[in-house]
């Protein structure tokens, strides 16, 4: 089963429109000038909902190989939901993935395991694919308890899911005390947690749907730390915060293996 890596940049509350437009510009240059096959590697830049008309426009002008996704979703499909941006509105948006559950969601907007799950489905419901968060602190990491922990919340996030569902869907496990921090987690922890996340899917569902699920590490990826990561057997991509947000960092972060 091959899997093919996914290296997804989160530009959490960064760039305006215009900063938007011209990142996905330099990242496309960058990338073409290094011959990237994004057959490959598929390479997802996530800005905030205000930027996506724009990202979208530059994208499908210039035809680029680059995908974009979305940061959150609203449950509901549509009504008196203040400030929400529904699922339907990102898909006609040429939206490819959604994130949920991200650490930061959880933390600011007490996001839960079951808001998860249902903002899971409604990606899936509507032809996109959710990259589902999980991830422990620091203190739950010094009890040794991380396994367990991220088991949890992949139980909560997947509950109801059908094997294909869950086969389409990504996993990004991001230890919460290396985002943002300049703090990497090892490449063999990273390989723990994701390596027990695909035992964990084999136990619910099954082996093919397991090997066929990708499961990425974030927190602190760089290009100088990238390669190592990605030699782990499960990890299968990343999801980049801050180095997402240079077009020549980035690039070199998608081409882990150059
Ligand atoms: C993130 O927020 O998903 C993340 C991994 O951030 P950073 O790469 O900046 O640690």
């Amino acid at each position: 089963m091959t899997r093919i890596p996914l290296m997804a940049g989160n530009w959490k509350m960064n760039l305006d429109h215009l900063e938007a437009i011209h990142l996905v510009q330099g990242l496309h240059m960058a990338l073409t000038d290094a011959n990237f096959d994004y057959s490959k590697t598929e390479v997802v830049v996530i800005p905030p909902f205000t930027d996506i008309r724009s990202v979208q426009t530059v994208v499908e002008g210039d035809e680029m190989g680059i995908k974009y996704g979305a940061q959150d979703v609203s449950v509901h499909a549509s009504g008196a939901y203040t400030g929400e941006v529904s699922a339907n509105m990102l898909k006609k948006l040429g939206v490819s993935y959604i994130v949920v559950g991200h650490s930061e969601r959880r933390e600011y907007h007490g996001e839960c395991d079951q808001k998860v799950n249902q903002k899971a489905r409604v990606a899936l419901e509507n032809g996109m694919t959710p990259i589902i968060c999980c991830g422990e602190g620091l203190e739950v990491r010094k009890a040794g308890e991380h396994v367990p922990h991220v088991l949890a919340q992949i139980d909560g996030a997947l509950a109801g899911f059908s094997a294909e569902e869950v086969a389409k869907s990504v996993i990004a496990y991001e230890p919460i005390w290396a985002i943002g921090t300049g703090e990497v987690a090892t490449p063999e922890d990273a390989q723990e947690v994701c390596a027990a996340i695909r035992v964990r899917i084999s136990e619910l569902y099954d082996e093919e749907t397991a090997a066929a699920t990708r499961i990425l590490y974030g927190g602190s990826v760089k290009s100088s730390n990238v390669a190592d990561i990605m030699a782990k057997a499960d990890v299968d991509g990343a999801l980049v915060g801050g180095a997402s947000l240079e077009a020549g960092e980035f690039s070199k972060i998608a081409r882990f293996d150059a």
